[in-house]
């Protein structure tokens, strides 16, 4: 029961850490993104920006100035 406490509590912790990517639906696509971002967060699926490693952004906000549509916003 203890555990169980222990793993909701470190659950809780880590939600509270995750940064959040928001990628607007006027997203094209262009990759620019993906080539920025020194972590590798984004891959693109069916022609639009995906940030499919958010957990391991540096929130280092590249990509949200280097995007041509301003579609990316980082929430910490
Ligand atoms: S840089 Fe902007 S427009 Fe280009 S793929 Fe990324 S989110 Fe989409
Ligand atoms: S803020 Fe930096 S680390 Fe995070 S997704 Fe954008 S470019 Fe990558």
């Amino acid at each position: 029961m203890l555990l169980f406490y222990i793993s909701r509590f470190k659950k809780i912790i880590e939600d509270i850490k995750m940064v959040k990517i928001i990628i607007d639906p006027k997203c094209t696509g262009c990759e620019t993104c993906a080539n920025t971002c020194p972590v590798m967060v984004y891959e693109t699926k069916d022609g639009k920006a995906v940030a499919v490693k958010a957990d391991e952004c540096l929130v280092c906000r590249a990509c949200e100035a280097q995007c041509p549509e301003g579609a990316i916003q980082i929430i910490e």
